[in-house]
């Protein structure tokens, strides 16, 4: 993860706590669901149906099978195909904001919270992913996903 490990006169079997604890300042909310080089979300596969789905799984819901790769990168684009505006969050959650339904262009649908005026977004609104901070615990920022307006609206 780091390449500061030194080889001074400290002790080796000290160093990889060390080095993890520096190294560690972000990491994904989820483990295995995104990549930020290039920023990517990852899901999976199906190798019987080509079935895609995120986040990935075990098996197909599609087909029954349990032939299916993860890691596999998924569209960066895509299209509403629904939202709701959310008006009532739990404390330190700003409100309103939009949760969508969103269509990717490898036809994936992905749940994810889209940023903006939700007053301004629409179905069939084209965005795209964003990978950023999303929350901060025990001094490491938490890297995730929303979705941006492809298309900012035209101010009257
Ligand atoms: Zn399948």
């Amino acid at each position: 993860m780091s390449a500061t490990i030194s080889s001074g006169p400290v002790s080796s079997a000290l160093m990889p706590a060390i080095a993890e604890t520096a190294a560690s300042t972000s990491r994904p909310l989820r483990d295995g669901i995104l990549q930020t080089d290039p920023p990517r979300l990852l899901g999976s596969v199906c190798r019987a149906c080509s079935t895609r789905l995120f986040p990935a799984r075990d098996f197909c819901p599609s087909c029954g099978s349990d032939d299916v790769e993860g890691g596999i990168p998924l569209a960066t684009t895509g299209m509403v195909y629904s939202f709701t505006v959310v008006r009532q969050a739990p404390p330190g959650r700003e409100t309103p904001y939009s949760l969508a339904y969103i269509d990717l262009a490898d036809g994936v649908r992905v749940m994810a919270q889209v940023t903006g005026d939700p007053d301004a977004l629409h179905i069939g609104a084209p965005v795209r992913l964003d990978i950023r901070t999303v929350a901060r615990r025990d001094g490491c920022d938490l890297i995730g996903y929303v979705f941006v307006p492809s298309l900012e609206p035209e101010v009257a």
